[in-house]
């Protein structure tokens, strides 16, 4: 660790950077490099306050969230503000949850940077899909299961179910599916994966405000989900996980055997086969 060498975080460049699901310790070292230098974070809703916790005093704190049902900023305010910033010589930390890339707008900040000629680096995190699954006990791939896994928006930029995903095919082609920003619509995405041939008994799990401490995980079928979200009152930000993977939570909840909870050694049954259903 000590010999590691970090780029330098140059006056005037924009590092545009994951913060990882929540969990402070889930940042990567060079984003904990990037927020112990930042003259300033800009950062957004989903960044926890334990990984905000981690800038260098000096740092100064922007909130440039978007979230639906709140005012927040438009993604063009965001871009200009960035480019500003920059051009004022400082170190701009530019901080999202998850990934960057990851249905994150990541993309079009750096597209708005280049246009405008700042220079910057893009510093990966790990995505809620990922990591947020992992402190929930559900491998995203496991050999019995499945060899192909898909990461797919509920939401559009207008806030609508996106009308370019082709449903059907997804729900023929993965067998396993993460689905971000699913909450609000999910009775409507269930009911297309049903009505394109998935089993309503099919596991579901709902992971809200994965690897903090408000974690909270509901199993689940695909036929009774959008009720037993809506019932258990599960807040965003949540993702929701489709396929037999799910179901080896039962052996590999963790997080929750650290709570008392009995895992089952062998939850796929001694053939440990399972298709998609
Ligand atoms: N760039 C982010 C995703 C941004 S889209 C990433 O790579 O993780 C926002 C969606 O991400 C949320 O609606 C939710 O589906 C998911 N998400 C982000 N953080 C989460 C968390 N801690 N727990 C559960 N879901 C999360």
């Amino acid at each position: 660790m000590q010999d590691l060498q970090f780029p330098a975080f140059e006056p005037g460049w924009v590092w545009l950077a994951g913060a990882g699901p929540g969990d402070p310790g889930l940042l990567t070292l060079l984003a904990a490099h990037a927020l112990r230098h930042a003259d300033v974070v800009v950062y957004d809703a989903l960044v926890s306050p334990a990984v905000l916790a981690q800038a260098g005093p000096g740092a100064a704190l922007e909130y440039a969230g978007k979230r639906g049902g709140r005012p927040s900023p438009r993604q063009p305010d965001i871009s200009l503000r960035l480019v500003r910033l920059a051009r004022e010589g400082r170190r701009v930390l530019r901080l999202k949850g998850g990934d960057p890339f990851v249905f994150g707008r990541g993309g079009e900040e750096a597209l708005a940077l280049v246009a405008a000629g700042v220079p910057f680096r893009v510093v990966p995190g790990i995505s809620a899909g990922i990591g947020g699954l992992a402190y929930a006990g559900i491998p995203l791939t496991h050999r019995d299961i499945n060899s192909a896994v898909t990461f797919v928006t509920g939401h559009d930029a207008a806030g609508a179910v996106p009308e370019e995903v082709d449903w059907p095919a997804l729900a023929r082609g993965s067998p396993v599916l993460v689905i971000y920003m699913a909450l609000k619509h999910l009775e409507t995405i269930a009911g297309r994966l049903l009505a394109a041939g998935r089993r309503a008994d099919e596991p579901v799990a709902v992971v809200s405000r994965a690897t903090t401490p408000e974690q909270r995980v509901l199993e689940t079928t695909l036929g009774a989900c959008a009720a037993a979200a809506a019932a258990g009152g599960l807040e965003p930000p949540a993702l929701v996980v489709v396929g037999q993977v799910v179901r080896l939570r039962a052996a590999l909840d963790w997080l929750g055997a650290l709570d008392g909870r009995a895992l089952v050694p062998d939850p796929l049954g001694r053939r440990g086969r399972a298709g998609t259903g």
